[in-house]
């Protein structure tokens, strides 16, 4: 069997990675890669994780399985971060959490669990968007297709497109939406949008699966999960998917949450039966490390007001850079040009280089992107900065 099969391209961020590490230039500047990273260009273990499995290495006392909905003190734990302390949705008891291997995870327990409930719906994804939700939905054979999202001339959020796009989606069909920190673009909707938004969802009898990926990056813990509420809220029901790999810095611990907001009780218990067999057919049950960790940090006053400080760090060091990285551009007559940057939310940034510029940028200065002209933010830093911004100027030139 193995002689017929068909040898597959390596991802094109691996061979991206590759091609940095092979690279002699000694200002190369990796902008590809998917991380957080510090001003030391490392993604190091947040000091709040760090105490937190100090604690447990002391209190775990057994290594059973947790079941195929994860640990109960983590969804204890998350859902509040996700709804709000005062969630009606919460009181209601209209949620249900179930713990993942990961965003990716929770993604592909939502997509099993579509096909196996309704297989008919197709699954709209805007375009561009993280290439993963492509993958994860041809896996369990669902149809998908794509709405408007960026203007390609002028590298801006194109909501007229995406609203028209929207209300063309047949009845009952599900929305995959980004909450936050739109990936890849950066480019996130504002609250008089996210309004416009609900308004077709409810008009078109549309399913959202909201990917909350980035909680904490964009504007704040609370300012991030603004439209997952607001959707939660108003309408019968949400599907979200929640990712601690970013937040956390947990991104190699597998963790995150498929959570879904049903009409009520009795349906939301239907969903959480369904959850746990969709689990269990797929790994039986999650792996605990990751789910101990945050459950600790966020139950302990301490341990959460310090994981606050940290993630509010991360995001500061990301908005501050996409500032620096406009004003560096000023002098080149490029501010107008890059705004856009300074706008847009979280690590990804459509900084709108076309791809033989990137290539140049590549080829002749050492920076990595990917050929979309997506740039993590969070891979440069003050010191580098000056040359990249020189890096582009000579490429726009
Ligand atoms: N969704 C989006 C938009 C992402 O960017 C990512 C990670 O890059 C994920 C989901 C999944 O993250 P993970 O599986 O690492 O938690």
């Amino acid at each position: 069997m193995f002689t017929q099969v068909e040898l597959l391209p390596a991802d094109p961020i691996l061979g991206l990675i590759e091609a940095f590490n092979q690279d002699t230039n000694p200002s190369k500047i990796d902008l590809g890669v998917g991380v957080y990273r510090d001003e030391l260009g490392n993604t190091p273990i947040l000091k709040s994780v760090r105490e937190a499995e100090a604690l447990l290495l002391t209190r775990e006392t057994t290594k059973k399985y947790i079941g195929s909905h994860g640990d109960p003190l983590f969804s204890q734990q998350m859902l509040p971060l996700v709804f709000g302390e005062n969630s009606n949705v919460l009181a209601e008891k209209r949620a249900t959490l179930t713990q993942a291997p990961g965003g990716t995870g929770a993604l592909r327990l939502a997509a099993d669990f579509i096909k196996r409930n309704s297989p008919e719906k197709t699954v709209w994804i805007s375009n561009p968007t993280w290439p993963n939700h492509f993958a994860i939905f041809d896996a369990v054979g669902i149809q998908h297709k794509t709405y408007a999202y960026v203007d390609s001339d002028t590298n801006r959020l194109d909501f007229p497109a995406l609203l028209a796009d929207l209300k063309q989606i047949p009845q009952g069909d599900v929305v995959l939406l980004h909450a936050c920190c739109h990936n890849p673009t950066g480019f996130d909707l504002s609250k008089e949008q996210w309004q416009e938004v609900l308004a077709v969802l409810k008009e078109g009898k549309l399913l959202p699966l909201i990917d909350f990926a980035y909680q904490g990056f964009g504007e704040g813990l609370d300012e991030d999960a603004a439209a997952v509420r607001l959707l939660a809220e108003e309408l019968p029901e949400v599907m979200i998917t929640s990712s601690c790999s970013k937040n956390f810095g947990l991104y190699r611990e597998r963790i995150g949450a498929f959570i879904a907001v049903a009409k009520d009780t009795t349906d939301m218990e239907k969903v959480r039966s369904q959850m746990a067999s969709v689990a269990r057919a797929n790994y039986s049950n999650p792996p605990a490390h990751g789910s101990a960790i945050v459950a600790t940090i966020l139950a302990s006053q301490e341990l959460n007001t310090l994981w606050r400080s940290e993630v509010d760090e991360m995001r500061n060091r990301i908005n501050t850079l996409r500032q620096q990285f406009v004003v560096a551009l000023t002098p080149y007559g490029l501010a107008e040009k890059f705004a856009c940057v300074a706008e847009q939310r979280g690590m990804f940034s459509y900084s709108g280089l076309k791809p033989n510029e990137v290539a140049q940028l590549q080829k002749d200065f050492g920076i990595y992107m990917v050929s979309t002209g997506r740039m993590n933010i969070a891979g440069y830093n003050e010191q580098n900065l000056p040359y990249l911004c020189e890096a582009i100027a000579s490429v726009c030139g």
